[in-house]
Formats: C-alpha cells, sequence, structure tokens
C-alpha cells in the first residue's frame, strides 16, 4: 500500500502491534470491550504470564494500553485493568446504505464518539457519495478537536458484494457505477490509514456479534432487510466470507423462476420480491384495484409510498398492507428456513430499515422459518430484532477495521 505523506507527518502504523502476542492481547481486549486483567489474558491465551506482562508492558508504553483502576482480587497483590484508551487514535466507520450514509468516529475499542447520518442515494456513484462521506469525517474530526493523522483505520459497508482479496465492488446490482471502484485509494492521501471494505450484511452481523444481541453467539445469522435483502453469516464465531467474499448472499436466490427480473438479472430472487421496492410495487397495485383507501390516501397527500408506510397502514388495521408484509416476510422466512438447513444456527438476527415496519413482518418471517425447518433446527432458534440497529452497520465497521489493525506483521 502506498501513502503519500506531507513531511512531518506521522508515518501509519500498520499493522498496529509487533508481534503475534501482541495482535492477540489487542484483539482480546478489544473484543471483550471491558477492562481486561492481566491474569485473565494470562489465562485465555495459553501463553505464560511473563510473556503476556511483558507484551502488555509494550502495548502501553506504545499507547494502545492503559491501566484502567485495579481488579477485584482474592487475596495477594490486585492486578490493574487494562483498556484501550481514546488517545490510542481513532477509527473512521462507514456505513454506505442504498438510500443513506452513516458516518461515525468511534474509538480503537470501537467505542462511537460521533456519528451523523443523512439520506443519499448510491445510485449517484461513488464520487458523490464518498465526497459527502469524506466532508462528514472531517466535520465529525473537529467536533473532537481531532486531526486526519489520529484516525488508525477505516471501515466501510457497501451494499453490493465485495472482493474480498482486492477490497472492490464487484457489479453490485444496485449500485450502477460502483463497479470496480477503487474504494481503498479513494481515501489514500487524506488518510494514512489502511481502509477496510466489506457488504454491509457481514458488516452489520460482526457489530452485532461483538456488542449486541449476538454477542458470545459463535452461530448465528444476521439478516439485512432493505431496498435489498442480504446477509452476514458468523460460523465458529467468526465472519464467513466464503472464497470470493460473497457468502450470505440471501437476496438473489431465486424463490420464484417465473417472477419478476431482478436487478441482478436473473428471474424471480428473493429480493426482487420482497424487498422494500417489491413491497411497494404490491402496495400501489393494492391502490390501483382499490384495496386500501389507507394507502390510497398516503399516495395521494405525498406523491409516493415507502415500505414504513405500508407498516404503518398495517398498524392501522389496513388489510392490504398486511397482505404485502405478510407477502414478504413469508418469501424471507422460505429461504431462511433453507440456510437454517445447510447451517443449523443458534440465533437469526432481523436488520435494515424494512425490519422497523412492525412486527408483523417478524411474526410472519418466525411462522415460516419453524414451519418449514426441521423440528430439531428451531428447537432452540430465537429470531430478533437488531440490537444496535440503525448503528449496528457503524459499530460493524469499526470493528472490523480494529480487527484488520490489530493483525500482527506477517
Ligand atoms: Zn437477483
Amino acid at each position: 500500500m502506498s501513502h503519500r505523506l506531507a513531511t512531518g507527518e506521522a508515518r501509519p502504523r500498520y499493522p498496529l502491534t509487533e508481534n503475534r502476542v501482541q495482535a492477540w492481547i489487542m484483539a482480546h481486549v478489544h473484543a471483550e470491550a471491558r477492562p481486561v486483567s492481566r491474569a485473565e489474558l494470562t489465562g485465555a491465551s495459553g501463553s505464560s504470564r511473563g510473556k503476556i506482562s511483558a507484551e502488555v508492558t509494550r502495548l502501553v508504553e506504545a499507547g494502545l494500553l492503559v491501566e484502567e483502576g485495579l481488579a477485584q482480587s482474592e487475596g495477594g497483590r490486585r492486578s490493574s485493568l487494562l483498556g484501550i484508551p481514546r488517545s490510542a487514535g481513532l477509527i473512521a466507520a462507514i456505513d454506505i446504505g442504498a438510500t443513506s450514509i452513516d458516518v461515525a468516529l468511534t474509538t480503537l475499542g470501537s467505542e462511537i464518539l460521533a456519528h451523523r447520518d443523512e439520506l443519499a442515494d448510491v445510485r449517484f456513484g461513488p464520487q458523490p457519495v464518498l465526497g459527502r462521506v469524506k466532508e462528514l469525517i472531517s466535520e465529525l474530526l473537529e467536533g473532537q478537536d481531532a486531526s486526519p493523522r489520529d484516525i488508525l483505520a477505516i471501515g466501510v459497508g457497501v451494499p453490493g458484494p465485495v472482493e474480498q482479496a482486492s477490497g472492490l465492488l464487484t457489479v453490485p446490482p444496485i449500485m450502477p457505477g460502483w463497479d470496480r471502484f477503487p474504494m481503498r485509494d479513494f481515501f489514500v492521501g487524506e488518510y494514512a490509514a489502511p481502509v477496510f471494505v466489506d457488504n454491509d450484511a457481514n458488516v452489520m452481523a460482526v457489530g452485532e456479534h461483538w456488542g449486541g444481541v449476538g454477542k458470545g453467539v459463535d452461530d448465528m445469522i444476521f439478516v439485512k432487510i432493505g431496498t435489498g435483502i442480504g446477509s452476514g453469516i458468523i460460523i465458529g464465531g467468526r465472519l464467513h466470507r466464503g472464497i470470493q467474499g460473497c457468502a450470505g448472499d440471501l437476496g438473489h436466490v431465486s424463490v420464484d423462476p417465473n417472477g419478476p427480473t431482478c436487478t441482478c438479472g436473473n428471474r424471480g430472487c428473493l429480493e426482487a420480491m420482497a424487498a422494500a421496492p417489491a413491497m411497494v410495487l404490491e402496495a400501489e397495485r393494492c391502490i390501483r384495484e382499490g384495496n386500501s383507501t389507507v394507502l390510497a390516501d398516503v399516495l395521494r397527500e405525498q406523491g409516493e409510498i415507502t415500505a414504513r408506510d405500508i407498516g404503518e397502514a398495517a398498524r392501522r388495521s389496513d388489510y392490504c398492507a398486511s397482505t404485502v408484509i405478510r407477502r414478504s416476510g413469508a418469501l424471507i422466512g422460505q429461504t431462511l428456513a433453507a440456510v437454517v438447513s445447510v447451517l443449523n444456527p443458534s440465533l437469526i438476527i432481523i436488520g435494515g430499515g424494512v425490519s422497523h415496519i412492525g412486527n408483523v413482518l417478524l411474526a410472519e418471517i418466525r411462522s415460516s422459518v419453524y414451519q418449514r425447518s426441521l423440528p430439531l433446527a428451531t428447537r432452540n432458534l430465537p429470531i430478533v430484532m437488531s440490537e444496535l440497529d440503525p448503528l449496528a452497520g457503524v459499530v460493524g465497521a469499526s470493528v472490523m477495521a480494529a480487527e484488520g489493525v490489530f493483525k500482527a506483521p506477517s
């Protein structure tokens, strides 16, 4: 990676650690998201107490760890607790959605310091969208009295498939103009920091697994339902990306070979039949056929219908709106049942903009999954709403970036 740095500017420290033990210590303290004692680190690592202690001392000297009070002790000397200080540096966490951008500054420990979100249209292409992202980062840095040099890593979630090796978006169906756009290079020059890019559902899964309802759950699936549909799969406590990085692309599983044409070019993909645009099309059909006065009124007042309006109409007992939501939920659940049969997860988390439209959707997904899976696979399978949403994306982007810069030099 080449960095064009102004004279006098600090060299990027990447990776941040000097060896595998240091990398493990930083990753462990980060994963715990609370102050950790040396004794606990030694116990969990399998390394000797002397080795851990020596590397902790070097990490404290490097400013990556700080002593934060004393551990509870049962006799003997009380050991101090270690945490990741704010002064270690910052992470810029970016969540690009089809219709919105979220930007956050976090500590290296992935604690959110400042956050901004606004509407955006990903179809305008990478330059205007990422240009605005850069402006937001600058504003957030100013608010924190920090400079671009304080940023140690940048994490980005995007609503399309990302080739892991290159970090490039690859033929993203709902992001025309972003195909193979060099996202990493876009930030080089202003930020002497490595850029980690991944699909938004993967990033949200990582966020929810680190600090949300999925914390401590080793086998889980995060499903994002919005303008598109995607999922992030955690197996054995780690994100499963697959060989190219596109594992979990639930939205382009075909549910009806004769269905409508999808943005990807195939027919009857789950996304084309159950995501927000498909729900809106169904709602518009209701209105045309005179089956929903509630939705007809909304359309007349606003000039358009959104998934949120359909949820609101369903809450007001509009039969057509409920049918539209139940149809989506059933299709999503049907597809998820196949995933459950293959992966046997212990938790399914539902997130994304459309997930907020109310309980009808969640209830329908649940009943569809439970109905179509073997009893053994669903005996202990909660299907719940995301806890971090709408911040799951920026939290996950921060976690992914932190884990990336902790990696030991190879
Ligand atoms: Zn498709």
